[in-house]
């Protein structure tokens, strides 16, 4: 990391947009960062009042709100409904700009071959879990733990031997086979060179290692990103010690700010 300029964390981004007024673009991931990772993507539910808080931050915002997500839009949209914002899903691979409109595929779907081939390397444990999203397979061994060694060995293999076609993500409890050409920090810069993104301050949190390219993309453009503990970064190293704390965050970055005669936002 390059960052030799003492940045503020989240309570004193707080502060500096009190006293400066500084324009925010939030970018914001879901699993692990918004709500608890759960044991299966399935299982994962929004938890009480956060569509909310999503649409009066995004409203705050004038819209410049995008969750960033290694799941399908689609898959966002069903857990966050009512709520239905700007996204980007399956890591950049899909990016919706416009609520009111149809998300844009950045990436074809993976051949069928690739599906095919990847249930047969997961075949010697029968607990993984595979995920088709498209333009992604995800290989989650969050309920097969010992298989992690073997199934990174086979995958990578694989991926080597797609010559430059294929590449391996890594999340938590979680290995994702992608196309080449997008990520979430694509998607970031593809967001932050329209309005309502462009010209404000682009603030990324997430908890994984997919969201690090997010992250750096932010911190390139003089914004901010923070991290949340949980599972890859450290409890003493994250800015927020899970996603409980990074709603009321939230919450406080929502609520109208108290000024003593200042400008409106
Ligand atoms: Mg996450």
């Amino acid at each position: 990391m390059n960052c030799e300029a003492p940045r503020p964390g989240p309570a004193g981004l707080l502060d500096l947009r009190l006293r400066d007024g500084a324009q925010l673009a939030l970018f914001l991931d879901f699993d692990g960062t918004l709500l608890d990772v759960a044991p299966t993507p399935d299982a994962a539910v929004a938890p009480d009042g956060l569509t909310g808080l999503l649409a009066e931050l995004s409203a705050a915002l004038g819209g410049a709100l995008a969750v960033v997500t290694g799941r399908a839009i689609a898959d966002l949209d069903l857990r966050l409904a009512p709520y239905r914002g700007a996204a980007a899903g399956i890591h950049g691979a899909e990016i919706r700009f416009d609520p009111a409109r149809q998300a844009a595929r950045q990436a074809a779907a993976l051949d069928s071959g690739v599906l095919v081939e990847i249930r047969r390397l997961a075949r010697f444990e029968p607990r993984l879990l595979i995920e088709d999203k498209g333009a992604s397979i995800a290989v989650h061994f969050r309920a097969a733990a010992t298989a992690e060694r073997r199934l990174e060995r086979e995958l990578t293999d694989y991926v080597a031997a797609s010559r430059g076609g294929l590449r391996l993500l890594r999340g938590r409890k979680v290995f994702e086979i992608l196309g080449d050409g997008f990520s979430k920090g694509e998607a970031l810069a593809r967001f932050m060179a329209a309005p309502p993104f462009s010209g404000r301050k682009p603030v990324m949190i997430g908890d994984d290692q997919t969201d690090e390219p997010a992250i750096q993309a932010c911190i390139a453009r003089g914004g901010f990103g923070f991290t949340v503990a949980g599972g890859f970064f450290r409890a003493d190293q994250a800015d927020f010690a899970g996603p409980d704390a990074v709603r009321a965050w939230l919450a406080e970055l929502a609520a109208p700010p108290a000024r003593s005669g200042g400008q409106g936002a």
